[in-house]
């Protein structure tokens, strides 16, 4: 454990749900663990005991990827978690192919409608599309994505070509999704199993991320806005070129402020955790720390690229790189759009950034 986790309380101690199968974390709530073929490799998805319309059943919280042994393992959970009722309702907290790769395959095997808000929606929906004919291009890869990466720096032939084969990535882990949803908002009170559940939606890490609080059981499903170990990837992608999204993050932290301070925090890595406000305010140190040393290097100018290794003192994949280089970027332009770092666009191209005023 690092020294930020062991200020966190694990509730359930090293308890992990054994594969197919739950583990209750609080009254009518059960935790199931499915794996991911990434360097992080699990996700955590949630049931909650529901009725709707009169009928007994269960909402599903998150669904893993389209892959058939996760498939399988649904198909176990179903066996050993449901007491043979059936599963009535799919709620995604965003569009992540973790979170909602199986979402079609769960809302068609048991007639389930998908709750998700819409921008969620909208992109997952469009980048689970493959590109259209002669276009190399899905909304997550291809050209636009490698063009990005070569202008903030990106040199390594080897992680461009496979950047630049990566537009099935999307569709390959989100195989399709359901053609209609029921759209959820900010503020929204969903009835769960007869308690309300509010709509927290949050910003940075995806377009409209809803994470949700239920203050009869005082039990936060915080989605990726807050990781007990991890810190959230906030990132500029390459569809957005000049986004900002890290204000967007460090204000939407500001949403869980309000929650008791023995809120249960179900995250979607990691396990279940006590500690909201620490670890709210370990992202804002985080955050800070961070922004001083992108501030540090850029006394010289810098592009993403050549933040990414002061960021992370680690060996990156290909998947992690792009993740790396769109975080430094993130950090790059709050700097930028602060006024604190000025850009230019080099001869060979790249955006480089500098202290500005120097
Ligand atoms: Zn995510």
């Amino acid at each position: 454990m690092n020294p930020d986790e062991q200020k966190l309380t694990y509730v359930l101690g090293d308890t992990i749900p054994e594969p197919g199968h739950a583990v209750t974390v609080s009254d009518g709530v059960r935790w199931v663990r499915l794996p991911l073929p990434f360097a992080l490799d699990h996700i955590n998805v949630w049931l909650l005991r529901d009725e709707i319309d009169g009928r007994q059943g269960w909402t599903v919280i998150d669904t893993g990827v389209t892959r058939d042994n996760v498939k399988a393992l649904w198909e176990q959970v179903f066996e050993t978690t449901l007491e043979g009722l059936p599963i009535l309702r799919v709620l995604v907290t965003h569009m992540h192919p973790d979170h909602v790769g199986l979402a079609w395959w769960l809302c068609q095997r048991w007639d389930a409608p998908l709750w998700i808000t819409m921008t969620e929606f909208m992109v997952a929906r469009l980048w689970s599309r493959p590109a259209a004919p002669g276009s190399s291009e899905s909304g997550a890869g291809g050209e636009t994505a490698l063009a990005h990466f070569v202008r903030n720096g990106l040199t390594d032939p080897k992680v461009e070509e496979e950047i630049g084969k990566r537009s099935s990535y999307y569709p390959s882990l989100v195989a399709d999704t359901p053609p209609t949803f029921i759209r959820i908002m900010d503020n929204d009170e969903i009835v769960i199993g007869g308690r309300p559940w509010r709509v927290i939606v949050g910003y940075g890490h995806s377009p409209e991320h809803a994470a949700l609080y239920c203050d009869t059981l005082k039990v936060l499903v915080s989605g990726d806005m807050v990781l007990p170990r991890i810190s959230t990837n906030i990132s500029v992608f390459s569809f957005e070129p000049e986004a900002d999204p890290l204000p967007l993050y460090l204000k939407s932290l500001r949403r869980f402020d309000d929650l008791p301070e023995d809120t249960l925090v179900l995250p979607s890595h990691g396990r279940p955790f006590k500690g909201l406000h620490e670890r709210v305010a370990q992202q804002h140190a985080h955050h800070a720390a961070r922004l001083e040393e992108v501030l540090a290097a850029c006394r010289v100018p810098c592009s993403a690229n050549d933040i990414v290794p002061i960021m992370f003192r680690r060996k990156l994949d290909t998947h992690q790189i792009t993740f790396a280089l769109g975080e430094a970027l993130a950090h790059l332009h709050m700097l930028y759009y602060q006024g604190t770092l000025a850009r230019v666009v080099g001869d060979d191209g790249v955006v480089r950034f500098s202290v500005a005023g120097h």
